[in-house]
């Protein structure tokens, strides 16, 4: 299949929360399924699904503090009149996965097998990143199912297929399809107007799942964060790891530093997205990539981020 040159599908807007930096809104997207839409999407603002049926709902990746989680199962409960409530993890990171506990143990939590690996691993470790941040009371819930290549979740007479897609944003990256309406639930490894974050994962592995979502043929595509997006958000990602590619290739031709060649980068149009400083991780992780082929693997993630915050200027924002 291919894409059908659309943009964002018609939405509804339902309802409308803020808190002083932010926003989350519920907007319809087809019959049934919903996104619960955090802007304006960057460090630990992430969006979720809500997918209903007359049995209950299911939740495409939760969110990072308490407070967040809960306003997420609100609006959850809003929407689903039964009570069954079944959560696809994107993957493992806080922001989509701290909030699992405030769903309550009936609650089928399902996550690639890696994703579930790295959070047991990682524990609430996020939280120390942004020590500011008011997490609120977050309890780490480990998936009860996992998978390592997919499974056809049924909702009503519409599918939705968990698809993994990794290594691309992590090792574990699952994606939820919708063929019914064709929208796809990508987690992070596609972002809207957000700078995309691959230092965990892969650039060449998030390349090659790029190609496979965009067979898909996806009429709307809900990111891991910013805007709800049509199909062009594919290729704004891939183009910008195609560029985080070539920078990597002349830097490390040059003899110079990830973060020297971030620092010398124009980033074009690549500059009106936020987090811009992400540019640093990307490009760590493509110039492992560029010696080795296999994509994903280990790399000293403090140093990283230590140079994230030098080409930042500091600490970058978290919102949440
Ligand atoms: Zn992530």
């Amino acid at each position: 299949m291919t894409a059908t040159p659309t943009t964002a599908a018609s939405t509804t807007r339902a309802s409308t929360t803020t808190t002083p930096t932010t926003t989350a809104q519920v907007i319809e997207l087809a019959g049934r399924v919903h996104v619960y839409e955090q802007a304006p999407g960057g460090w630990c603002v992430n969006n979720a699904g809500i997918v209903v049926d007359g049995r209950g709902a299911l939740v495409i990746d939760t969110a990072a503090t308490e407070t967040r989680a809960k306003r997420l199962r609100d609006a959850v409960d809003g929407l689903a009149s039964g009570p069954r409530r079944v959560v696809v993890n994107t993957h493992a990171h806080g922001d989509h996965t701290f909030g699992n506990h405030v769903f309550g143990p009936a609650t089928t939590v399902i996550a690639h097998e890696d994703c579930r690996t790295d959070m047991d691993r990682h524990g609430l470790a996020l939280t120390g990143l942004w020590p500011g941040t008011d997490w609120g009371e977050i309890e780490l819930v480990l998936p009860d199912i996992t998978v390592t290549d997919g499974l056809t979740l049924r909702y009503g007479s519409e599918a939705a297929e968990v698809v993994h897609v990794g290594p691309a944003h992590t090792e574990g990256d699952l994606v939820v399809w919708l063929p019914g309406p064709r929208i796809l639930f990508a987690g992070d490894v596609l972002f809207s107007q957000v700078t995309p974050f691959h230092l965990f994962g892969s650039v060449r592995g998030t390349l090659a799942a790029i190609e496979r979502l965009r067979d898909l043929g996806p009429r709307t595509v809900v990111c891991g964060h910013g805007p709800v997006a049509g199909p062009d958000v594919l290729e704004e990602n891939a183009s910008y790891l195609r560029w985080i590619l070539r920078l990597a290739e002349s830097g490390t031709a040059a003899g110079e530093t990830p973060l020297e060649v971030a620092g010398g980068a124009d980033l074009g149009r690549y500059g009106q997205w936020i987090d811009t400083e992400r540019i640093v991780g990307n490009l760590h992780r493509a110039y492992l990539e560029m010696d080795d082929a296999t994509p994903g693997g280990p790399i000293d993630y403090a140093d990283v981020l230590a140079d994230m915050v030098a080409y930042n200027d500091g600490e970058p924002a978290c919102l949440a």
